[in-house]
């Protein structure tokens, strides 16, 4: 069983014509409410392709809250790890203009009050999991806990988004740490100066020199690299048309996190995630774009 760790929130989008400055005020089309965050993506995402997956979160004691409960449970996510109150659920503002450029503004509510204690609290969803997965969209402290509760055969999978800086013992039990091109730079910090080329193996071969046992860098309409203490290996990607590549992320990460569950290899699992991923960015939006098991499998062999 894969259970996620992570943030829940309200996506509020108003498409405008131009987005408004200090002081203005702009009209906008109709108000679209959308249930986001990383932490309710993945979760959707691993049980849309058949996961068995639990999600442990908080939302507040509102409208929001309900929405992101009930988009869950159609779903088939288990929520009895999702906590209820504390303060509003987290919400996503955003303004997206003609070209597509977004303005966005978070108030993480309720996910900045998933504690330590809301993890420990959690135990029995930790024992029955093959596979943990988080973000960093929640406290770090609270990230930090989610290592310590691990059982000892569980796996733990970190996408570190928002990137910061990670204490020695969360890199340690990343296995992989998932990574796009900016949040390794940050998680790099100094050590990111001393590369000179573009060549992404680079890149790898330092972030495994911090401590994790694995590592995925994603590259977008590029696939993505894998490498542990054994292997680099390129994963290729799907070629698809790209309609939409919101959540794409997300995606990658729970099929990946999923798949290592059932056994296989990393370079396995993050080959079906890469189809995962491109199957996501063929539709709009984050959790209406993934894909069934079904539809994962008719695109590798169209
Ligand atoms: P993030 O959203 O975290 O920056 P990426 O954009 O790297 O993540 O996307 C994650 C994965 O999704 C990629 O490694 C790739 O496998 C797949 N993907 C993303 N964009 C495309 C695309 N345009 N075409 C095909 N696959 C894609």
């Amino acid at each position: 069983d894969l259970l996620v760790v992570g943030s829940a929130n309200a996506d509020l989008v108003i498409g405008v014509e131009r987005r408004p400055a200090a002081g203005e005020t702009v009209l906008g089309g109709d108000l679209a409410v959308h249930p986001g965050g990383k932490g309710a993506n993945q979760a959707v995402a691993a049980a849309r392709l058949g996961a068995r997956t639990a999600l442990l979160a908080r939302v507040g004691d509102d409208a929001y809250g309900r929405l992101l409960l009930d988009s869950q449970r159609a779903a088939g996510v288990d929520t009895v790890g999702m906590l209820v109150g504390g303060a509003p659920t987290g919400v996503a503002l955003i303004t997206v203009d003609p070209s597509g450029d977004n303005s966005i503004v978070v108030s993480p509510g309720a996910n900045g009050r998933l504690t330590p204690v809301d993890v420990r609290a959690a135990g029995c969803l930790f024992h029955t999991s093959r596979v943990v997965s988080a973000q960093l969209e929640i406290p770090l402290e609270t990230v930090e806990e989610v290592v310590r509760q691990l059982p000892p055969e569980a796996r733990f999978v970190l996408n570190p988004s928002p990137p910061r800086p990670l204490p020695t013992a969360v890199l340690a039990a990343c296995d992989p740490l998932i990574v796009n091109e900016h949040e390794a730079k940050v998680i790099l910090g100094e050590a990111a100066v001393s590369i000179t080329s573009d060549d992404p193996e680079d890149w790898v071969r330092l972030l495994l020199a911090k401590g994790p046992r694995s590592v995925v860098v994603t590259l977008g309409a590029e696939g993505a690299l894998v490498a542990s203490s054994k292997e680099v290996a390129r994963i290729p990607s799907v070629p698809v048309t790209a309609v939409d590549t919101t959540g794409a992320g997300d995606s990658f990460t729970a099929a990946l996190a999923w798949k290592l569950g059932t056994g296989a290899s990393l370079t396995e699992a993050a080959a079906y995630a890469a189809r995962v991923g491109a199957a996501a960015v063929t539709r709009r939006g984050a959790q209406e774009s993934f894909p069934t098991a079904e539809e994962v499998e008719s695109l590798c062999c169209a």
